[in-house]
């Protein structure tokens, strides 16, 4: 079963904006996938759809085989905060609070008390490369590594997909490099990983890449295939 399939899904803006014209995809649980796509071109809108964050106009989102169309609101947050982390451009990591403590509000939904929540903070900190920084304030970091504290927040629930709204893109290219690594490094682990890029050279070294235009799938690489072995594994099963 696929972690994530969108089928048909259309996004239209009161005023008639046409954000997603009738997208359809699946991504399994061990994927890393870019998004690319001009500028205005629907990436976010998908990403937010994906993510549930938004709902599409017409269409259908499942997540681990689920219809989100029947969940409410509440439900819907239940399943973000157990199932999916989001990392934005700007990295909105709340300003004059301590790298630890804007990573143990990624958890506030886990029902951990606050002195759990801090060890696995910090826990998700040195997972990021910060283990020296957890009582850094945001502005006592650089942007990287302010990225890099966003990418624990979200990992550190342990999330089965982790999105990605071009993570890099307030970042020098040394440093937005250090992030992708981060997130190939998360998908190893068995997080799947979407992420917008406007950088092709990120994008070309990704194994699939979705590619937007005028809010429609124009092109889609596929899965990689799996080497010869897996794949007889898996078919013998
Ligand atoms: P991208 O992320 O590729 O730059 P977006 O998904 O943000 O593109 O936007 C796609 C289109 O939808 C754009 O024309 C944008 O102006 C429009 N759009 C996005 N969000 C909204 C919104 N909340 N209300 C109205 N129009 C929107
Ligand atoms: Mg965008």
């Amino acid at each position: 079963m696929s972690l994530v399939e969108v089928e048909r899904a259309r996004r239209e803006f009161p005023g008639g904006v046409v954000a997603l014209d009738g997208v359809s995809l699946r991504i399994g649980q061990e994927e890393l996938v870019a998004i690319v796509g001009a500028s205005g071109s629907g990436k976010s809108t998908l990403l937010n759809i994906i993510g549930t964050l938004d709902r599409p106009t017409s269409g259908r989102v499942r997540i681990g085989g689920r219809d989100v169309a029947g969940l409410d609101d509440r439900r819907l947050s239940a399943l973000r905060a157990h199932h999916i982390g989001f990392v934005f451009q700007r990295f909105h990591l709340a300003p004059g609070v301590p790298a630890v403590r804007n990573v143990a509000e990624g958890l506030l939904y886990s029902g951990v008390p606050l002195p759990e929540r801090l060890e696995r903070a910090a826990r998700a900190l040195e997972t990021v490369g910060l283990g020296d920084r957890l009582d850094h304030r945001p502005h006592e970091l650089s942007g990287g590594e302010c990225q890099r504290v966003a990418i624990a927040r979200a990992v550190a629930p342990r999330p089965r997909l982790l999105l990605a709204d071009e993570p890099t893109g307030s970042l020098d290219s040394a440093s937005g490099r250090e992030v992708v690594e981060l997130l190939r490094r998360l998908n190893g682990r068995g997080t799947a990983v979407v992420v917008i890029t406007h950088d092709r050279d990120i994008a070309a070294e990704l194994p699939r890449r979705l590619e937007i235009r005028d809010g429609r799938l124009v092109g889609d690489t596929g899965p990689p295939r799996k080497p010869e072995a897996d794949r007889t594994a898996e078919e013998a099963k």
